[in-house]
């Protein structure tokens, strides 16, 4: 609130509305005559009101019903309201104080008396509106901690619930690793060594790569990948990455192909990251597919969208946000079997955010899913 402020003026007696109008004004404030109850009500209602001067003795509705209904009004009880009475109603002012007046103002009106009245009315709002908006102030704050607080909790919960899940993946390669080398230990024969070191091997490749991709995730998460952005022939790195599962696809009866595009077509991409996405789409589609999979490129306006489409399972509608959440993983079912720790994917769309691309999948359960890779074309000058 400024410190000029809007004062009703209450009161029958034109003499003493004008008097006190030309005092308010001498103040520096702003009058607001109402000649009667009703009028007073009706400004109190339409006007942002500071303080009220109030007559005790009019006709129709006089000062204590005035008092009553502000006092009982939610939105108006906290306008300090000063009485006006005789000098010798002082019986009167003390009733009005019980019902909520803040001070009175004796007839014929001094100026002096009138001045520091209001100032400390004006003073006392100050103070509580201030009050008031460090109490919102606190409770925002209040309520912002609790958020936080939940927020943290929950961050906790997932790191808890992520730690089981390592030590989970981890430990059952380890348990592998242990009981071969067991036999191994028992049989002593050459034929049980020569049987079990790959598998031993294979064993080890897969915790190496799933410790890879967890400390890939964190690099990524805390920004400390390197990202180098440069000019790529987007086909020729499909083809590079492409290339080396044909004799995984064909063994498993999956026809893997790329879709003819035969313009050469440069985006700014890391070309490491960029292959390990591709990578990931592809396992992923051969993983899941019935039969196929095929990876198509079509330009769009300044940017390309790279498909990797399979006619496996597809991804249920609830889950197509929250697959690329690390270690989130649909659970195994009939045609769906389970593989990996859920980090796939993560790992695709944080490399492909580091290189101001995007990722979406685009999928219809039981038919298949299409994950779609956006990346910004290079310009030729
Ligand atoms: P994972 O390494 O466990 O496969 P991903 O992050 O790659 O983890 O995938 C997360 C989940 O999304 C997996 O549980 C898998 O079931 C599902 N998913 C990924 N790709 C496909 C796909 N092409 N078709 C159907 N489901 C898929």
């Amino acid at each position: 609130m400024s410190n000029i402020a809007n004062v009703l003026i209450v009161d029958d007696n034109e003499t003493n509305r004008n008097l006190l109008n030309k005092m308010i004004l001498a103040l520096g404030h702003i009058p607001v005559p109402a000649n009667n109850g009703l009028s007073a009500l009706t400004q109190l209602n339409e006007k942002p009101i500071d303080i009220v001067l109030l007559d005790i003795l009019m006709p129709e509705m006089d000062g204590y019903e005035v008092l009553g209904r502000i006092k009982s009004h939610p939105g108006l009880s906290d306008i300090p309201v000063i009485m006006i009475s005789a000098v010798d109603d002082i019986d009167s002012v003390v009733r009005c104080i019980g019902q909520g007046a803040v001070d009175y103002l004796v007839k014929p009106f001094n100026a002096t008396l009138l001045e520091t009245r209001i100032e400390s009315c004006l003073e006392n709002k100050r103070l509580r509106d201030r009050e008031k908006q460090m109490y919102a102030e606190l409770t925002e704050l209040h309520e912002e901690l609790k958020i936080n607080y939940e927020t943290l909790r929950k961050a906790e919960q997932a790191r808890d619930a992520m730690s089981h899940m390592i030590i989970h993946d981890l430990r059952s390669p380890l348990t592998t690793i242990q009981g071969f080398i067991q036999i191994m230990q028992h049989r002593r024969d050459e034929k049980t060594i020569i049987d079990y070191i790959p598998r031993i091997l294979g064993a080890t490749k897969n915790m190496a790569m799933l410790i890879k991709s967890i400390l890939d995730i964190s690099r990524l998460e805390a920004e400390k990948m390197p990202v180098s952005l440069v000019s790529l022939n987007i086909l020729e790195l499909i083809n590079d990455v492409y290339e080396p599962f044909i004799p995984q696809a064909d063994k498993e009866g999956i026809q893997l192909s790329v879709e003819p595009e035969s313009r050469d077509i440069v985006v700014a991409a890391d070309k490491e990251l960029m292959s390990r996405i591709l990578q990931n789409l592809i396992n992923n589609g051969l993983k899941h597919t019935k039969d196929y999979v095929k990876i198509s490129v079509t330009p769009q306006d300044d940017s390309i969208i790279i498909s990797v489409t399979d006619n496996g399972p597809g991804i249920p509608e609830k889950y197509k946000v929250k697959i690329f959440d690390k270690y989130f993983r649909i659970e195994a079912g009939k045609d769906r079997k389970k593989y990996g720790v859920g980090l796939g994917l993560a790992f695709c769309k944080m490399a492909i955010e580091a290189q101001k691309g995007s990722i979406y999948v685009e999928s219809e359960e039981g038919k298949g899913s299409s994950f779609n890779v956006k990346l910004n074309i290079v310009k030729a000058d």
